[in-house]
């Protein structure tokens, strides 16, 4: 999900997307966040989901819009943590880890930018 706005990659269609940040819950184990040793993820900006899970404040509940995300979907985004973005927007990309399109990518895009 999303390249840090810092990050010059004229191609990433993520910087005029963010469509998986304002559709999915993003959830993972209450240890990645920097309240746990070893966590990184800002805990203020989490919530609480379940004894193991926490979720991105902002995408437990419709309408979905990650509290780290900055920008306007669909125009320009970036990601305000994302040296420190949790597990699940680090595994979410265009492409697949052998190099193949992401099909749940490739439905949000078809959906936030119809042709
Ligand atoms: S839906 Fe796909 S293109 Fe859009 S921000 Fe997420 S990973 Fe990037
Ligand atoms: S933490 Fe960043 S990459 Fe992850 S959903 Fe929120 S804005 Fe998107």
């Amino acid at each position: 999900m999303l390249a840090a706005s810092e990050v010059i990659l004229t191609t990433n269609p993520c910087q005029t997307c963010g469509a998986c940040c304002a559709n999915f819950r993003v959830s993972f184990y209450w240890g990645e966040a920097d309240d746990a040793p070893g966590g990184i993820v800002p805990a203020q900006l989490t919530e609480k989901i379940s004894p193991q899970l926490r979720c991105m404040k902002g995408t437990a509940s419709k309408p979905v819009r990650c509290v780290a995300l900055e920008g306007e979907v669909g125009k320009r985004v970036s990601c305000s943590i994302y040296p420190q973005r949790p597990s699940p927007c680090r595994e979410f990309d265009v492409l697949e880890a052998d190099g193949s399109p992401n099909p749940r990518c490739a439905a949000l895009r078809a959906q936030l930018l119809p042709s």
